[in-house]
């Protein structure tokens, strides 16, 4: 189905605020412009699900999670950037296989199976797009995942 990509992002991120806890702070640098792209919407759920689920279970107290969208080359850009404990540079990519877990000591206490950023990337691959992450260890990490738009409307306030 062809629908608008923002505010879809927008009502997954509602429902995450509802549930977050006080501790961790949402910060929404969304597009006015509305960017309909034709996708699975119950897999873009699971994909965003998983990434701001990960986000909120490495997010420090007080910590920010960041939402942006941006355009680049026929493409919209999703990030979600959080203050967490960040990933090594040397396992940046190995976080999207299967079942992997950086710090498996750290990683069976906050929980998980190792499969959400996996399946994350199947479904963004099926949609023309790409995933990766970027991150200083210690400082934070974002996940960007990109997808292929139909058509934009510009938004008159
Ligand atoms: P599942 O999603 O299946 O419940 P999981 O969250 O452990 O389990 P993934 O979502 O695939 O699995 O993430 C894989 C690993 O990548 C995590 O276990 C963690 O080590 C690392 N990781 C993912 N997101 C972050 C993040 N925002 N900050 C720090 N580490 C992360
Ligand atoms: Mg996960």
């Amino acid at each position: 189905v062809k629908f608008d990509f923002i505010q879809f992002f927008n009502d997954i991120i509602d429902r995450h605020e509802m549930t977050k806890g006080e501790t961790i702070q949402f910060r929404r640098k969304l597009m006015k412009r509305r960017v309909y792209v034709h996708a699975d919407q119950d897999k873009m759920t699971q994909v965003i699900d998983n990434i701001i689920t990960n986000a909120i279970k490495f997010s420090p107290e007080g910590g920010t999670i960041t939402f942006r969208t941006m355009l680049r080359a026929k493409r919209l850009v999703i990030g979600i950037k959080d203050e967490g404990v960040g990933i090594p540079k040397s396992n940046l990519k190995k976080i999207f296989e299967r079942f992997y877990r950086v710090d498996k000591a750290r990683a069976r206490n906050i929980g998980g199976t190792g499969l959400g950023l996996s399946i994350a990337k199947e479904v963004v691959s099926a949609h023309g797009g790409d995933i990766w992450a970027e991150s200083e260890f210690g400082r934070g990490t974002t996940i960007y995942f990109t997808i292929p738009f139909d058509t934009i409307v510009e938004v008159n306030d």
